[in-house]
């Protein structure tokens, strides 16, 4: 199966990833971090990257799709991948599609997080992330065991340098002017259900199983 898992930054498309992607047996390919593994390791790729995702705009369409595609020719992603934070622009999704319809394969489910703009912007400042496996967690609504470690891996937790007032801003226009029309074009192409993403984690994983389980 082929998922997106598609809303604004800060929806808790990453938080729900791991659960979901592990209920279809399929990988979590997130675009975000593959971009901060990239920083992480001090590749061309990454530092090209940084210049975006520091001033809130998005990485140019060609660069993405390149190392999407990269991505979708590993063994584990043949039988179907969730998809984090991608498509965010039309032509990416269209991108995405050609590729999926070229290997006999579609967008088989959309979840559509959807979350007003005040409360994505408290989610993001409290949001602190896992350094070294990236996953997230909020200072409030979901903080780790011990402060600042990593319960999955004992990694470092901290605030991404993208997760400060201006860029979340910034980040949220990029969102309402560039992505949120790439809905109307995925539920003209694919099954798109939309999921109440202010409820509490739990049912938030609930409702997007329920309505996957409601599709096969
Ligand atoms: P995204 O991947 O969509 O950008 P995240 O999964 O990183 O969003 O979530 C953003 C922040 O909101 C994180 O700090 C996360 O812990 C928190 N969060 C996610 N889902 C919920 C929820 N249902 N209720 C409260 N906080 C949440
Ligand atoms: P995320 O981790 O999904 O919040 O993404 C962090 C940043 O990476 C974004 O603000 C963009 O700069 C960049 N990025 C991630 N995915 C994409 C994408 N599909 N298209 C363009 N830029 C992206």
């Amino acid at each position: 199966m082929d998922v997106i898992l598609f809303g604004p930054p800060g929806a808790g498309k990453g938080t729900q990833a791991a659960g979901v992607s592990e209920a279809l047996g399929i990988p979590h390919v997130a675009t975000g971090d593959i971009f901060r593994r990239h920083l992480r390791d001090g590749t061309e790729l990454g530092e090209l990257a940084r210049r975006y995702m520091d001033a809130g705009q998005l990485v140019p369409d060609d660069v993405v799709v390149r190392i999407v595609a990269t991505r979708l020719e590993e063994d584990d992603a043949r039988g179907g991948v969730l998809f984090d934070g991608f498509p965010r622009t039309v032509a990416q999704a269209e991108k995405l599609a050609d590729w999926l319809h070229e290997h006999g394969r579609r967008i088989d489910a959309v979840i559509d997080l959807d979350l007003a703009d005040e409360v994505i912007v408290a989610r993001l400042g409290g949001r602190r992330t896992c350094l070294s496996c990236g996953a997230t967690y909020h200072v409030v609504a979901n903080p780790p065991a011990s402060e600042g470690v990593c319960d999955r891996c004992g990694g470092e937790v901290v605030q991404r340098d993208d997760d400060r007032e201006e860029t979340i801003r910034a980040r949220l226009e990029t969102y309402h002017r560039e992505t949120a029309p790439v809905l109307a074009w995925l539920k003209d192409h694919a099954r798109v259900h939309t999921v109440d993403a202010a409820q509490g984690i739990d049912q938030v994983r609930a409702d997007i199983l329920a309505a996957l389980a409601s599709d096969s």
